[in-house]
């Protein structure tokens, strides 16, 4: 199933028009933001005339919109396998996600709200932490030296919580979240997954990994911005501080104007929701688990492999990874092109080849100063438009780099940076 039968449902591409020199331009940047599939738009365009406040409005459109926001949260909690009585909070995104359940950490009893972090995390899954008590595990060479410093680390002294990343945003490799989440629970820990990389590419299911948090974001699971959720145990963010103080998150008021807070989800989702994000999450959520199984992985597998050959078949080219002994990884491919600066070759793909792929440092700056990456990378990432004739422009546009060099003058690359 390369390309065709899978890209069918898109909306388009998310490359619209020509790029002047090649027929169609190619979208390699699917890990930073997703196209919205094809069911997606439909779905918001079905909803959209229902257009009303949730909750508390007794009109007609209100109960629809109640209606659709609520079985939102259904599909999109069971999309990810969420157990009964676990909450799924719609946030804006998986930072927003992360945030919340920061300031939801006990603070008190075992681990005293300390959290213990890998650097190789996004900063979305490292900032929210480092603020506060934390220990950071400078990541080892390998996946199983890796989760047995995080071991040891527990067994050292408990902590509250590990935060970890499903899948990493630079070199696509995935950690053995189940393994680690067993670990966790072993030493009295909780685990947060940061699924944003992780949950548009393998199907994850909260209860059987057990794992007790996850966050992902709409935008990059094809549905468009300003929808995310954190999804989890309820008993630590029953008792946090609500995240947006207002409407909606209180029992009531007292004449000082002071709230006694609900619990529930209603507790952290203060202020009229974005009914049609979350709609518009949930229609994602079941495009993609109408697709048959393993069809994302076999579809990206192949166009990886195709990536990753091409790439490491280049002399100039280095592949990143952040372990030696990873097997599993999605199609997101860091990699860096010796003598060649990541911001000039990203213009030139784009310039010269009609190939859209990300520069810099992904926000995970110390997973790239451990790689010794100083001047920043290149990432190419696939998802469900993608066909291998994109992975073969992009090794192709490489090649020519290497071998003959920019044909554009800094002057007009510089110039190919105005918007
Ligand atoms: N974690 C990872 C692994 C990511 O790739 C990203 C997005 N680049 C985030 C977190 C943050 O996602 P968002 O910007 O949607 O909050």
């Amino acid at each position: 199933v390369v390309g065709g039968n899978l890209a069918a449902p898109l909306a388009g591409d998310g490359t619209p028009g020509t790029t002047g020199r090649t027929a169609r331009a190619v979208n390699l940047d699917y890990a930073a933001s997703a196209p919205a599939l094809q069911a997606v738009a439909d779905h918001v365009a079905e909803v959209l005339p229902y257009y009303a406040s949730v909750h508390r409005g007794a009109g007609y459109a209100s109960q629809v919109s109640t209606a659709l926001y609520e079985s939102a949260r259904q599909t999109v909690g069971a999309f990810v396998g969420a157990r009964p009585g676990d909450l799924t909070i719609f946030t804006r995104n998986t930072t927003d996600a992360l945030n919340l359940l920061a300031a939801s950490v006990p603070q008190d009893g075992p681990g005293a709200g300390e959290v213990i972090v890998l650097d190789v995390e996004h900063h979305a899954n490292l900032l929210p932490w480092t603020s506060g008590a934390h220990r950071l595990i400078p990541t080892a060479a390998t996946v199983a030296e890796t989760v047995a410093a995080l071991e040891a680390a527990l067994a050292e002294r408990p902590a509250a919580l590990v935060a970890v990343t499903g899948c990493s945003n630079v070199t696509g490799e995935i950690l053995p979240v189940a393994e680690i989440a067993r670990i966790a629970h072993a030493h009295g820990a909780r685990i947060v997954v940061d699924g944003a990389q992780l949950v548009p590419h393998r199907r994850v299911d909260i209860a059987a990994l057990d794992i007790d948090y996850l966050a992902f974001s709409g935008h990059k699971l094809y549905a468009p911005f300003g929808s995310g959720v954190l999804i989890g145990r309820s008993d630590w963010l029953d008792v946090a501080p609500p995240h947006q103080l207002g409407g909606g998150a209180v029992r009531a008021v007292n004449a000082e104007g002071r709230a006694t807070w609900t619990t529930g989800v209603a507790r952290h989702e203060g202020g009229t929701p974005n009914v049609l994000g979350a709609a518009a999450l949930a229609a994602a959520c079941r495009a993609i688990a109408e697709l048959p199984e393993g069809a994302i992985e076999e579809h990206e597998a192949a166009l990886s492999e195709r990536l990753l050959e091409g790439l490491e078949s280049i002399p100039q080219v280095r592949v990143l990874r952040a372990w030696s002994d990873s097997t599993e990884r999605v199609g997101v491919v860091g990699f860096t092109v010796e003598g060649h600066e990541a911001a000039r070759v990203a213009v030139y793909l784009s310039a010269e080849h009609g190939v859209g792929v990300r520069d810099g440092k992904f926000c995970a700056h110390p997973l790239l100063n451990r790689l010794g990456v100083t001047g920043g990378a290149l990432r190419a990432s696939l998802g469900l438009g993608s066909r291998s004739e994109d992975a073969e422009r992009l090794v192709h546009a490489v090649r020519t780099l290497v071998t003959e060099g920019e044909k554009l003058s800094y002057e007009q690359i510089d110039g190919a940076w105005t918007p």
